[in-house]
């Protein structure tokens, strides 16, 4: 069985971290492909709440190999915090393997990245401020730190050197911050590199192992489609490639290694941040998907914005991503809500119809979402467990999504806890671990 990708088809937060979870307890192997800790998964275990944002949340299963791959940036602080939170919790956690040559955020990454966005004002992205952007820039300036320079002080130090340098100017005004103290920032992440010796290694190569031994490998991103780097909407959108395409970059994978990849989407659309979003609802119902969805960033707290599902932009990222496969998350914050719209056109601010999400920002910008309406459901359906159970316009409502995006719906998710899924036809046939 080839690698099996899973990306969010939104703006992310789309539940991910719950569908990764349950396809991974038949993989062998878990990977993260790209982004740093500004992502945050949630996996609700026997009550018990797992907050995850750098350690794939497959790390919860005892006899599997969790892996940071060469596409992360990690801050080293934030990874050794996590392990320290699961050990305290008792999770093993000797599956967890780090690439060599994933980036590190330095403290300057983090700086920069708040002084950015001070100075961009009421034009500020909304990034989460954690060094990510700035990271990875350097790594493009090759200028950047990886994992396997921590355990070389010399040459840690030198590169430190030469990635400060360019940087003199706009750190000014941290000058005297001790924490961007040569010495002091060579000796905190060498100590770093010596608690994180025992998990780093060539994960390409473990990659490569697990799928010519037939095992199923999951490949595992963060943020989502619509906040690509390449893809997204531009430049509101994440420093790293979210799509499917850069799993086979960032955990060092041939594309023909990937034979299924599978997106997912809430019943409805969030986004964090600034950046258009057609299908905004800032009334009540908008209120109500906000407070029954909790839709708070896991890693920073901030208030979602939320609104009906966008079907032109779910479809642009089924062919975007190559989908085969679609999880449909939180359809339970829908019940009660009645008509249902989902978006099915844009409409330019000229008048233009427009079918496809547009690939100009202006034309992005200016546009509004038209609707179809789809008879709601008033009964709670966190119960429900087989298609038969939920009620017949849910049904409808899932039926329409998934012949609209052109692409099956095997997986349905009716509550927060892992037990609450509606699997859609056969449950898919991972080999067995
Ligand atoms: P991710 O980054 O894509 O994994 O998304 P988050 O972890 O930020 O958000 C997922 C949140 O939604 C978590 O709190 C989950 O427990 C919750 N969640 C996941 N699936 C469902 C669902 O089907 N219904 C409800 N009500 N909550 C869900």
């Amino acid at each position: 069985m080839p690698g099996l990708v899973i990306v969010g088809a939104q703006w992310g937060d789309e539940g991910k971290g719950k569908v990764t979870d349950l396809l991974a307890e038949r993989a062998q192997m878990i990977v993260r492909f790209q982004g740093g800790n500004n992502a945050g998964h949630t996996i609700i275990r026997d009550g018990e709440t797992f907050k995850f944002h750098l350690i794939p949340s497959g790390i919860l299963y005892p006899d599997k190999l969790c892996v940071i791959g060469n596409g992360v940036v990690l801050d080293p602080r934030v990874l050794l915090g996590e392990l320290d939170e699961l050990r305290r919790r008792r999770v093993d956690v000797s599956g967890l393997r780090i690439s060599a040559n994933a980036h590190l955020i330095m403290p300057y990454h983090v700086m920069l990245d708040t002084a950015g966005e001070a100075k961009l004002g009421k034009l500020s992205i909304g990034t989460t401020r954690r060094g990510i952007g700035p990271c990875y820039a350097d790594k493009a300036a090759r200028l950047g730190i990886r994992v396997q320079d921590l355990l070389d002080e010399k040459i840690l130090r030198k590169k430190i050197m030469a990635a400060l340098e360019p940087k003199r100017l706009s750190l000014r005004p941290h000058e005297k911050d001790p924490s961007l103290d040569l010495h002091t920032m060579t000796e905190e992440y060498t100590a770093y590199g010596h608690r994180l010796e025992p998990y780093i290694a060539d994960t390409a190569h473990l990659c490569w192992e697990a799928l010519d031994a037939g095992q199923t490998v999951i490949l595992e991103g963060a943020q989502g489609t619509l906040l690509d780097l390449d893809h997204g909407t531009y430049p509101f959108v994440t420093s790293s490639n979210p799509v499917a395409g850069a799993a086979s970059v960032g955990a060092g994978v041939g594309p023909g290694d990937i034979g299924e990849v599978w997106g997912v989407a809430k019943a409805y659309a969030t986004r964090v941040g600034a950046g258009p979003f057609p299908t905004e609802l800032t009334d009540e119902t908008g209120r109500l998907m906000l407070e029954r969805g909790h839709e708070f960033g896991t890693t920073t707290g901030r208030e979602r914005r939320c609104g009906w599902l966008d079907l032109v932009a779910l479809r642009y990222a089924v062919r975007l991503n190559g989908m085969t496969s679609l999880a449909i998350t939180k359809l339970d914050v829908l019940a009660g809500i009645d008509p249902l719209r989902v978006a099915v056109r844009y409409r330019s601010s000229e008048g233009a119809a427009l079918a496809e999400f547009p690939y100009h920002q202006s034309i992005l910008h200016g546009a509004s979402a038209e609707y179809e309406e789809l008879p709601g459901f008033s009964a709670e359906i966190g119960d429900c467990r087989s298609e038969a159970d939920l009620p017949p316009q849910a049904r409808e409502y899932l039926a329409f999504v998934s012949e609209f995006a052109g692409v099956p719906i095997r997986l349905v998710g009716v509550g927060p806890d892992r037990e609450q899924v509606v699997w859609m036809g056969d449950r898919p046939a991972l080999r067995a671990a």
